[in-house]
């Protein structure tokens, strides 16, 4: 039987206030248990909730970023459930009325195909507490530093059709959120992560299969995988002559399997209803069209613009963009080198991404700028240093040891291009190499292009790299034509 995957998600993103959504409490990460948790976050009797408007401004942002609906009116209300990281025994969150409403977003498949994934709101609430089980021997120990974070939690329609596209998805709202600088994006730390609803049916059907919601998956791979687990195990209970039943389940990367936690609340079980201490947020036209003038050039806009202004690549330009550091740190490159998109590109995406990676280091902190860059790029240009020694200039600006010129200079790394010199080093190898010459000489022309291979490499390396390839190729055609 041919099934087929839908997918939905709910993403959680932590809004990057300096203090709570109801409270003045600090949000800062890493802080000492209960340390910044006030009398609102712990809920002591009689406090009230003032809301942070900075939360709704991002709130909006995100909505004008993905053109959704942003309703004149919105309301926060309970959403009743006990737990013990939550003291006050509900969650305010939004329900009927949220913030945003509707919106899209364009995904950009492995392939290079798009799709346009349709959101279905996206509303304000604040996070729970955490419990703590390790060192109270026996006892759990409740950290409510995290208690009244701000959040958007951004709901997607079910038009996943496979991991692949919802880690797309789920990258370019991570994208996005980075752009507009409402989250610090922080998968870590839990300031970005998703649940994920599963579930299967019949090709051609169209009636949506029971699904199974995957909590609070925090990395883009642990998504695919937790996906691609859930839908093979969904199948197999159907294959089988089972049934799934609609419930919520837990990801263990480690055993790489989904394993269930509590069959799923219907709404209805947290009895919702408008929080009688907030009042109803009420925004006119010009707040928002004053938020919406705030908004920097977003990733869509820009990918385009590169793909026009530098001629980059559909790819090229969406992977540049994808983060607007590396966007920035390319743009500051082109302009910096005189316009070398193409070269810039390939250095940006080739050797500097590998040793950011390898040192898990973020763009901003580059030990190579982006005007260090280009003056590199710049002696590739004006034939100062072939491609191959470049990358070990590379290496050495990414140690510290300076600038391209001046560890050019020092290492004495200057590309050799006196004639004389090259002219030298070709008759050194045609005498030292007299059988392969031999042997060149005897081939047809068709065989000779191969052959000469061998010998470029051979002044190549007498030359520690630094002959110009193009005038050694050139020599030894006109030499070895003998
Ligand atoms: P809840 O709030 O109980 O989690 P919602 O109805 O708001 O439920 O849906 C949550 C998410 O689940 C949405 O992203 C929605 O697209 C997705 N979803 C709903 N039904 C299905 C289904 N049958 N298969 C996969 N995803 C689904
Ligand atoms: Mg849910």
């Amino acid at each position: 039987m041919n099934w087929e995957t839908v997918i939905g998600l709910e993403i959680h993103v932590q809004l990057a206030t300096r203090s709570k959504i109801f409270s003045g409490a600090a949000t800062a990460y890493g802080a000492e248990a209960n340390a910044q948790a006030c009398a609102v976050d712990i809920a002591l009797p009689g406090v009230l909730p003032v809301i942070n408007e900075e939360a709704i401004r991002s709130a909006i942002k995100f909505g004008l970023a993905i053109n959704a609906q942003i309703p004149k009116c919105s309301v926060f209300a309970r959403k009743n459930y006990f737990y013990p990281d939550l003291p006050k025994g509900y969650q305010i969150s939004q329900f009927e009325l949220p913030i945003v409403v509707g919106g899209r977003v364009e995904i950009q498949l492995p392939g290079g195909n798009r799709k346009i994934i349709n959101v279905t709101r996206a509303h304000l609430e604040e996070d729970a507490g955490k419990s703590v089980h390790k060192g109270f021997s026996g006892f759990t120990g409740i950290d409510l530093n995290r208690a009244g974070t701000p959040l958007i939690e951004i709901v997607s329609e079910p038009e996943m059709r496979s991991a692949e596209e919802a880690v797309a998805y789920m990258k370019k709202i991570h994208t996005l959120v980075r752009y507009l600088e409402i989250s610090d994006g922080n998968m870590q730390e839990g300031s970005f992560r998703c649940d994920a609803n599963v579930s299967v049916r019949i090709e051609g059907e169209t009636a949506m299969g029971t699904r199974a919601e995957i909590k609070n998956i925090n990395s883009f791979r642990f998504v695919e995988q937790a996906i691609n687990h859930e839908v093979d195990r969904q199948i197999d209970i159907l294959e089988n002559g089972g049934e799934i039943i609609q419930e919520t389940r837990l990801y263990d990367p480690a055993k790489n399997e989904t394993r269930s936690m509590r069959s799923k609340e219907e709404a209805n079980d947290y009895r919702y209803f408008p929080d009688p201490d907030l009042l109803p947020v009420e925004l006119d036209q010009d707040e928002i069209e004053a938020i919406r003038t705030q908004l920097p050039e977003l990733p869509d806009a820009k990918c385009q613009r590169f793909i026009n202004d530098f001629g980059l690549s559909d790819y090229d330009s969406h992977t540049l963009t994808a983060n607007r550091d590396i966007a920035d740190y390319f743009e500051a490159a082109v302009e910096a080198s005189g316009g070398e998109a193409k070269l810039c590109a390939n250095w940006i995406m080739g050797e500097l991404t590998a040793s950011l990676n390898k040192d898990n280091q973020n763009i901003t902190r580059s030990p190579i700028s982006a005007d260090m860059l280009a003056q590199l790029i710049l002696r590739i240009k004006d034939n100062t240093i072939s491609n191959n020694i470049a990358k070990q200039v590379f290496e050495a600006m990414w140690g510290g040891e300076g600038d391209a010129d001046s560890i050019i200079e020092t290492k004495g790394l200057k590309q050799v291009t006196d004639t004389g010199a090259i002219e030298k080093l070709v008759d050194d190898i045609i005498a030292d190499n007299s059988a392969q010459v031999d042997q060149y000489r005897r081939s047809p022309e068709e065989k000779r292009g191969k052959l000469i291979g061998y010998f470029v490499g051979q002044v190549m390396k007498k030359s520690q790299g630094k002959a110009n390839p193009q005038q050694v190729n050139l020599l030894l055609k006109e030499k070895l034509a003998g």
